[in-house]
């Protein structure tokens, strides 16, 4: 069985791309440079994986940013502000990826995106009326000869019309209609290129139909694949969908005419289902994405055989990843930690090429003893497994999930007790987090001062964090967070059941990685995590001060979890520790608890009809579960990073929190509208200025945006707040948004 893969990490293993790229961007280096750094990147993953024994390699799978754009870009769709710049083609395609300012002007980047369920982003391609969609670069070209000129033969990758046609914004008053033809007309001349060059192999990377497909859907992707089956020739195409099942459009795209199909077998619930109900081609090879490219631990041998065994088809089947494996880290050669008894569990991006190779070994029978030592790791993990919670989550009973007394009862009885002011206001949790901060926390863990030297320190900042907020006048206090580097990895590295890695990053856009932690065994909370701090926190005030904490939903989102419990279940684990420590902060006084759940959204199924059953059914109860205990006096807030979710406003009110705080100021306010219409019932602060940029907002502006935001929410309801934390930007700045958002505040109450 030949071997396949979608697309290789191309950060670089050492994250060698970011920091070429950063030094390019200073002007440290030159563009020969940079692209020298790119070359060495791209060499490593072909041989890695010619080495590895994989027969479908991808080129044109490394960007210097992102694909999609590397896509608008080949089709020069390229917005008039970019090009005015006058700059040379990099420097245009870095001035979309990044925004420019400098003696050229001054542009804001193109927007940034989720990529389906990941956590990678990319950048929205922009399609105006005097867009001329038309065939101007080679990147593909140039990337499938240089592999070849290593003695790599490729399949050249490519974002497919469809899916790119979905994801642009149409800015005019043309739409996706009118550019349809023009586009379908260049991807043909690309093919024909491509074909002339002598590619074997064209990979059209479809992920947007394992999305819901209407009939105008099915027809677009129809007209266009029609149209480039027509001049492959000799070329083969394959159609690669992952991130889900096809089941919309399974039946039209085995039929059309292509080479290959990939088809996602680890998130595509229903994809084996589809093979055995409505078969598959004899003449078609099917790619099945066996081998997991978004987790990192092994692949359970006997349960792909299995599958593979059972698809009862007489094509050729190929065995492949769900996804590329850009969304997994390199290597664990870079792991000198974690541990044998912990590593042997885990396939990074170059583990995982070992394994399509010994599962095809075992499949054509040329493998001896493999098997069994994969079923090995099947058994029991070490350190993984604690009794006591497992009782504890099978013991939650229905009323854990619902907190007494209801809604409008708790909010009388808070406004009593709290006697905050109307229109309060309040930040998001963190306060900018200076060299000093993070020098202090990298001195503590290199063993460089002692615990009792870097509380000290901490405690001052807490202090001096304080005094300012008290000076600039905001009625709720926040300690600042000067104790995380990482709103989820604090938590994790403060609860059993996490591992963490040294090297395992993972591109989350352009040059920015994250290092996710690893959801291990069961989780649950041994000591107080929090506590100390918002006790001293509360010591140095009198105002309210607000704890703060991250919600399980997220903890999870932005894990690698397990994959021998239900993610379900993991949550639950979470929400119960961090139950825990609202209880205890309660206890100590705090009664005012923000619970962030910045990631709740991200994970929203890629199919509406799965939003419920497959996720909020669950994650929304698991929030209520952390705070149902507290006393109906102690104010539950909580905190989501985008105001996207004006298609789920009943779910995030059925969070039940007291308050919720959400980014609003880059959105058209359109939200509000969603929420009167809803009836919102929760208290709300629509952020009323962007963190995302140094600019200090004006005491008119914020008067404005809470103006407008005034006729659609109720005055008693209302929060005055920056639209997320304050970790990135400076000091300065800060203090003066702060001052004149305080200002903001006094003057609507005083209308
Ligand atoms: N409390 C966190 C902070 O202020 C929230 C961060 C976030 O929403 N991403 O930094
Ligand atoms: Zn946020």
């Amino acid at each position: 069985m030949k071997r396949s893969v979608i697309g290789f990490p191309r950060i670089g293993k050492d994250r060698e791309l970011k920091f070429a790229s950063e030094k390019y961007f200073k002007g440290e280096i030159s563009e020969t440079l940079l692209e020298a750094a790119a070359k060495e990147i791209r060499s490593y993953g072909f041989h890695k994986q010619k080495d590895a024994g994989i027969d479908f390699i991808s080129s044109n799978d490394f960007s210097f940013y992102d694909n999609v754009l590397d896509t608008a870009v080949l089709f020069n769709i390229i917005p008039d502000r970019y090009r005015e710049l006058g700059l040379p083609e990099l420097g245009t395609y870095f001035a979309m990826a990044r925004g420019y300012q400098g003696e050229k002007g001054n542009v804001k980047a193109l927007a940034m995106k989720k990529w389906f369920n990941t956590n990678y982003h990319y950048l929205v391609p922009e399609i105006d009326d005097n867009t001329e969609v038309k065939l101007v670069g080679d990147k593909p070209i140039r990337e499938y000869k240089e592999a070849k000129a290593l003695g790599v033969e490729t399949k050249t990758a490519i974002v497919g019309p469809f899916t790119f046609l979905k994801l642009a914004r149409y800015t005019g008053e043309k739409n996706l209609e009118n550019f349809k033809d023009a586009f379908i007309a260049e991807y043909v001349k690309l093919v024909e290129l491509l074909r002339k060059e002598g590619v074997q192999w064209i990979e059209f990377d479809e992920p947007y139909l394992v999305r819901d497909l209407d009939e105008a859907d099915i027809k677009l992707v129809r007209d266009i694949y029609n149209k480039i089956i027509d001049v492959k020739g000799d070329t083969k195409l394959l159609l690669q969908t992952y991130f889900g099942d096809i089941r919309d459009i399974y039946e039209i795209i085995i039929s059309l005419g292509f080479d290959g199909v990939g088809l996602d077998f680890v998130e595509g619930r229903k994809t084996l289902d589809l093979i055995k109900t409505k078969g598959f081609p004899e003449d078609v090879i099917l790619f099945a994405g066996l081998v997991n490219g978004k987790n990192i631990w092994r692949n359970n041998y006997d349960k792909t055989l299995e599958i593979i065994n059972s698809l009862n088809i007489k094509s050729e089947i190929v065995l492949g990843t769900s996804c590329s494996l850009l969304h997994v880290p390199y290597t664990l050669d870079s792991e000198t930690k974690l541990g044998e008894d912990y590593t042997k569990h885990f396939a990074f991006a170059e583990e995982k090429l070992v394994e399509l190779k010994e599962i095809s070994d075992i499949y054509d029978g040329t493998a001896d003893g493999l098997l069994i030592k994969n079923q090995e790791l099947f058994k029991r993990r070490v350190n993984s497994y604690d009794e006591a919670v497992a009782t504890r989550v099978a013991g939650i009973k229905d009323a854990d999930y619902t907190r007494l007394p209801g809604f409008y009862e708790r909010e009388k009885l808070q406004k009593e007790l709290l006697k905050l002011p109307a229109f309060p206001t309040t930040t998001i949790g963190s306060f900018p987090q200076t060299a000093d901060v993070r020098k202090n926390r990298q001195a503590f863990r290199k063993g460089e001062i002692t615990k009792e030297q870097y509380t000290e320190f901490n405690k001052n900042k807490i202090r001096e964090c304080i005094e300012l907020q008290e000076e600039i006048g905001l009625d709720v206090i926040v300690h600042g967070e000067f104790e995380r580097n990482d709103m989820v990895e604090y938590f994790g590295e403060n609860l059993e059941g996490y591992v963490f890695t040294e090297k395992a990053w993972v591109q989350s856009y352009g040059t920015r990685c994250v290092k996710p932690p690893i959801i291990w065994g069961d989780v649950s909370r041994k000591h107080p995590i929090t506590v100390e701090w918002s006790k001293y926190a509360k010591s140095c005030t009198d105002k309210p001060v607000k704890g703060m904490l991250t919600g399980p939903v997220t903890i999870l989102n932005w894990s690698f979890p397990r994959e021998d419990i239900s993610i379900k279940e993991s949550t639950l684990q979470i929400a119960l520790a961090i139950r825990d420590e609202v209880l205890d902060l309660e206890a100590n006084g705090i009664n005012i608890i923000q619970i962030d759940e910045a990631a709740l959204r991200e994970k929203l199924p890629l199919r509406r009809s799965d939003w419920y059953c497959e996720y909020l059914d669950w994650a929304i109860p698991a929030f209520r579960l952390v705070h149902s205990g507290v006393k109906p006096e102690t104010q539950i807030h909580t905190h989501m990073c985008y105001s996207e979710f004006t298609d789920i406003i009943p779910a995030i009110d059925a969070m039940d929190a007291d308050v919720i705080t959400f980014e609003a100021s880059r959105s058209d306010l359109q939200i509000l509208d969603s929420l009167k219409e809803n009836n919102f019932k929760t208290e709300v602060g629509p952020g009323v200025y962007d963190i995302h940029s140094p600019r200090v907002p004006s005491v008119e502006e914020i008067v404005a945006a809470l103006t407008k935001m005034r006729e659609k929410i109720d005055d008693k309801k209302l929060w005055v707040n920056p639209d997320c934390g304050l970790k990135t930007r400076g000091e300065t700045e800060t203090k003066a948004s702060l001052i004149n958002l305080v200002a903001a505040a006094k003057i609507i109450r005083e209308k």
